[in-house]
């Protein structure tokens, strides 16, 4: 950490604040130059607080050198980590094709959507037994019911699943049913919920929070990881824009931006950033051209019936042509699609 100071900082205020760094039991360094002076912090981490220096007299800025998400950063862990969802691996070179519903409606309808995806090519079966909805009044899920559709048809087809958790009370029985849990947008700063995901050793999906930074991002997986759970895959799905065109802002620079910051693996989701389905293949190639390690995409066979993200589900038909484009881009990248073996 580095601490600038004003400069007419006072040689009473530069000795106060080597006193409360030394304090801390941290060493100062003090660097007199022409115009500014500056001191260097070397010490324990966790003393490492910013504001605290912020805030004393004569103190112009603070800059930290190492980043906050300290488990999440590269420096943590130089290679990509690659997480293991119910038998399909994401990372490191490996693509996950998450494709569903938006909301799990009934057993026939998970069913036939299930095997559409699945066969052409989808490796991870998503759907929402507990959906956020902005009106209390529009359609909240089937609840646990729902939960048990999608396992059971998950193991039919064999694929691995992945579904929402809204609520820390639920973390026991949805972590009982899927084999990924995923934190939407709108509770990506839920530190209670993100403390109690990262209590389970089961791979989290975490959603960009569609007002929150990239560092945002890292700092809501570093909840998760200094919990003792390794396994977490970052989700870009768009952010705040002024333009009521499209639903969200997709921002595919920040796969990238994830990947020169951190070892964990990202996915996009087109279908939530974009909300059209006529922007969702050019985004999702998009994102897969920039480096996503995986896809991410809402398919409904009959949108206008959907109970919840209709008018941005794409049709059984849309998502297999799409597939084949995301899957020629795969190879032309080098990546692989595994798969799950279906459970008898
Ligand atoms: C969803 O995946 O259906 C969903 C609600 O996504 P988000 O949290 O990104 O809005
Ligand atoms: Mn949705």
């Amino acid at each position: 950490m580095i601490i600038i100071l004003k400069s007419g900082a006072t040689e009473e205020q530069i000795q106060h604040v080597i006193e409360r760094v030394e304090s801390h039991g941290m060493s100062a360094h003090l660097s007199r130059g022409t115009h500014r002076t500056i001191i260097g912090v070397v010490g324990e981490k966790s003393q490492l607080q910013p504001a605290r220096f912020q805030a004393i007299a004569g103190v112009a800025d603070v800059i930290l050198v190492m980043p906050s998400y300290k488990l999440a950063s590269l420096d943590a862990h130089p290679e990509p980590s690659i997480v293991d969802v119910g038998g399909v691996k994401i990372g490191g070179g490996n693509l996950a094709m998450i494709a569903g519903p938006c909301a799990i409606e009934s057993a026939e309808r998970m069913d036939a959507i299930a095997k559409s995806v699945r066969a052409s090519g989808a490796n991870i079966l998503r759907g929402g037994a507990f959906k956020p909805r902005t009106s209390p009044y529009a359609y909240q899920g089937m609840g646990e019911e729902g939960l048990k559709i999608l396992r059971e048809t998950g193991d039919r087809h064999g694929m691995p699943v992945v579904t929402e958790v809204m609520d820390p009370r639920r973390v026991e029985m949805v972590e009982h049913y899927t084999d990924m849990i995923q934190i939407g947008a709108r509770n990506m700063q839920n530190f209670v919920l993100l403390t109690e995901v990262g209590s389970t050793k089961k791979p989290v999906l975490l959603k960009r929070g569609m007002s929150a930074t990239v560092v945002d991002l890292l700092m809501s997986a570093e909840y998760i990881l200094s919990q003792g759970n390794p396994n977490v895959v970052l989700c870009e799905r768009g952010v705040k824009s002024f333009d009521p065109a499209t639903r969200n802002l997709f921002d595919v620079a920040a796969v990238p931006l994830c990947k020169g910051l951190s070892h964990l693996p990202i996915i996009v989701d087109p279908s939530h950033a974009t909300g059209r389905p006529d922007l969702i293949p050019p985004c999702a190639l998009a994102g897969v051209a920039a480096g996503a390690d995986g896809v991410h995409i809402e398919v409904h066979n009959c949108p206008e019936d959907a109970m919840s993200d209709g008018p941005q589900a794409l049709l059984p038909e849309q998502y297999e042509k799409l597939a084949a484009q995301i899957r020629d881009l795969a190879a032309l990248f080098g990546k692989t699609i595994g798969y799950a073996r279906k459970k008898s």
